[in-house]
């Protein structure tokens, strides 16, 4: 999909109203981790240089469209200022008096950064009212915030049809990345989808399978698949229940041309406890007490062939528990060879999701990949096909 970005723009005295991520973890009123910070460095830098003013729009965890004192985005200022090695201004309200006048006061170059958009009720509303009332201090609008794009919200989508939008450099960068993925892979193209349920990716299933080449199910979810191919799954976790949308997913890979790759072997304990005694059994031979907590080495043997003979990786739920050693080992084996390949320029290699990020940050392989998304619920909803309402309104008419 093409979209509009800031090359060419002349950004001279322009005031940039740029929705940016900045929902970060804290701790006692502290940003403990300032990825997202960082993440939006190189918009707010583009802007700087170009001679723009810099209004930062964002939202920090749920307010339900209330002042809550403690969801102010106050303690963004510093670690950001410090970041850039400039001020940051702040006002302790989005729009009316306090923002304009605020806004009114900057200069070429400077940034402001406005107080949280859901303490207003017309952000998730996606309000028009809302959405103008912050417009009034805009001459264009940057979305930079990909995480926050799959909600049609005011500073997400509306805000976009107001002003001249453009994609920042974050969301540019992520969105090509996810192109490079889906969109026009270059092919073979594999996918991992693990994780603990069928029933939350359903609909990334159904569409993955009509967009790869081949598809490798683990994690909690491919006990669902073996149970529906008539295997014993002891006393392992399972949506038996979806046995048979799981033969549908089954179908629709087999009409697709997309070659399902479902456990060969397993890790099954008695105990989910860290160090439990574990073993490795053939898919169907299990106790009636044990569960399966991990792909056994035959299965990531054949995955990490599988991703040999293939030019792309797409990878979204880890293959076993792997918060609790030794169940990370498959996921780890398989991060690691992905790793490998990404680096010596053989796949690329795109990940994502809460869970997933984890594992690969645990197995110290982020950086080697491709691309790591930490959009989350964007980065889903992306990988099931939908079109995000953020990414739409910076579409390139
Ligand atoms: P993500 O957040 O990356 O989308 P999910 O939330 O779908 O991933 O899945 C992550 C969870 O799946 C982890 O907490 C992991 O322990 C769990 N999981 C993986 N394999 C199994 C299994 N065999 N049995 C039960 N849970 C599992
Ligand atoms: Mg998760």
């Amino acid at each position: 999909m093409a979209f509009r970005t800031l090359d060419g723009v002349n950004l001279q005295g322009q005031r940039a109203l740029v929705r940016v991520d900045f929902n970060v973890p804290m701790e006692d009123g502290q940003v403990s981790d300032d990825t997202r910070l960082r993440a939006a460095l190189p918009t707010i830098e583009k802007l700087r240089q170009g001679g723009a003013r810099t209004i930062l729009l964002a939202h920090f965890d749920r307010p339900k469209g209330k002042v809550v004192p403690e969801m102010s985005l106050k303690p963004v200022v510093e670690p950001l200022s410090r970041l850039l090695g400039a001020p940051v201004a702040f006002a302790g309200n989005c729009v009316g008096a306090e923002a304009n006048d605020a806004v009114h006061v900057m200069k070429d170059g400077d940034v402001l950064l406005l107080e949280n958009v859901r303490f207003h009720a017309g952000e998730e509303k996606n309000d028009k009212d809302f959405a103008m009332a912050l417009a009034v201090n805009g001459d264009i609008f940057v979305n930079d915030a990909f995480s926050a794009a799959h909600r049609a919200h005011a500073t997400t989508e509306c805000l976009a049809h107001l002003l001249p939008a453009y994609a920042g450099e974050q969301m540019r960068l992520e969105l090509s990345a996810l192109d490079r993925a889906l969109g026009q892979p270059e092919r073979p193209v594999i996918g991992i989808v693990g994780g603990s349920k069928v029933s939350t990716k359903l609909d990334l299933l159904k569409h993955l399978v009509t967009k790869l080449d081949k598809l490798a199910i683990g994690g909690g979810m491919a006990n669902t698949f073996l149970f529906a191919q008539g295997h014993d799954v002891g006393a392992s976790y399972c949506e038996k229940e979806l046995a048979e949308t799981a033969r549908e997913i089954i179908r629709l890979a087999g009409q697709n041309n997309c070659k399902l790759f479902l456990p060969l072997d397993i890790v099954v304990a008695e105990k989910l406890a860290p160090g439990a005694p574990a073993r490795v059994r053939p898919v169907g031979s299990i106790d009636e007490h044990e569960r399966i907590l991990d792909a056994g080495p035959e299965t990531v043997e054949r995955l990490c062939r599988a991703m040999d003979n293939s030019r792309t990786l797409v990878w979204n739920g880890p293959l076993g528990v792997f918060e609790m050693p030794p169940f990370d080992k498959g996921t780890v084996a398989a991060a690691h060879h992905a790793a490998e390949l990404a680096k010596a320029g053989k796949l690329v290699a795109v990940a994502g999701g809460g869970d997933t990020v984890a594992a690969l940050n645990a197995a110290g392989v982020t950086d080697d990949f491709t691309f790591v998304s930490t959009a989350g619920g964007a980065f889903l909803e992306w990988m099931e096909g939908k079109t995000l309402p953020g990414v739409a309104a910076l579409a390139r008419q």
